[in-house]
């Protein structure tokens, strides 16, 4: 859609199911879910102020306390290639110390050696030469930007220069929120800029952009640490029973009513015994049982039971609402 012909900057975001080709963990699934926003089209830190401002704000608005904001500025094509000869030559007299991932990644991204999890790795990574002193004026500038935008905006954060995050498309700013109570997937929330990404897949002009993901089931188990999932109650409001199929019209009538009235409805879809259906509504663990029987149907009322004292009302069916409004 050409969209990249519009020189506005451009704001998104997405809600969906992803997957991960990985070893599942403990807040680490093969399928989960993310709610992301990306901008495209401008290359300053004030929008990468914004993306972070968003991201914390999200999280504080869920009632999340203690998140731990940490930022780091991994550089760009100009400034990293310096850093990247400094990390092989401080990591090549310990090479084969380092975890097979590492080796790995020594060739394709040493930067990446300063976040490994391996315990071993990582105090071999100590000492190492930072990208800090490598960044060129530009990046410098940027992150200095980016500081100042955060502190203006009285955001609390630490600069991490280890926090380099798993992809290797990310310039300048990098940043994760963190929640610490979840251990090693503490991460909720994590994000960069990637200026040369749009440019390198489309082949088009160069469109730097900034976004962060969320992952949602993350974000659930920190509110569930935290005490703030709402109690699901499976409970119903009502079940209504019909003994007579005769009567299942006016039945039927009130249960979506209840409904309209944002009251916990359900019925019987198969005309079974009233047996059945009075069985049914325990299973639903139904709160009042409505009976529509011929006796009470002739008076224009019905039975409402309250099934935790058995306590039994006839109601007339137009008192119904208002009968249910006042429990
Ligand atoms: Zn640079
Ligand atoms: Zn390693």
């Amino acid at each position: 859609h050409k969209l990249s012909k519009d020189d506005a900057a451009m704001k998104f975001y997405y809600i969906g199911p992803m997957f991960r080709y990985d070893r599942p963990q403990a807040g680490r699934l093969r399928e989960f879910h993310q709610f992301g926003v990306e901008a495209l089209g401008v290359t300053g830190p004030n929008v990468d102020a914004e993306i972070i401002l968003l991201a914390v704000q999200v999280l504080q608005s869920l009632g999340l306390k203690d998140l731990k904001l940490k930022i780091n500025s991994v550089g760009c094509p100009k400034c990293r290639p310096q850093h990247r000869e400094k990390l092989q030559a401080f990591f090549k007299p310990n090479f084969d110390e380092l975890c097979k991932d590492c080796q790995g990644r020594f060739d394709r991204n040493p930067l990446r050696l300063l976040d490994c999890k391996n315990p071993h790795c990582h105090e071999l990574g100590e000492g190492a030469p930072s990208l800090e002193e490598c960044l060129c004026d530009e990046c410098k500038e940027h992150f200095e930007g980016l500081k100042q935008l955060l502190t203006a905006a009285g955001v609390e954060y630490e600069v991490d220069h280890n926090l380099v995050r798993g992809l290797d498309y990310y310039t300048k700013t990098a940043f994760e929120i963190q929640y610490a109570p979840l251990g090693a997937q503490s991460a909720v929330c994590g994000g960069g800029r990637y200026d040369g990404l749009v440019q390198e897949i489309s082949g088009d002009e160069a469109r730097p952009g900034i976004g962060f993901a969320m992952g949602m089931e993350r974000v659930l188990l920190a509110l569930e640490k935290q005490n703030l999932l709402p109690e699901f109650d499976e409970s119903i409001d009502a079940y209504v029973v019909c003994p007579k199929q005769e009567n299942f019209a006016l039945a039927f009538k009130t249960a979506i009513e209840l409904r309209r009235n944002g009251f916990k409805v359900e019925y019987d879809f198969n005309g079974r015994s009233m047996k059945s259906q009075m069985k049914q509504a325990n299973k639903f663990q139904a709160k009042q049982v409505l009976i529509f029987g011929e006796d009470e149907l002739s008076r224009n009322a019905v039975t409402v039971r309250n099934m935790a004292t058995s306590e039994q009302h006839e109601i007339a069916v137009n008192d119904i609402i208002s009968y249910f409004n006042t429990l």
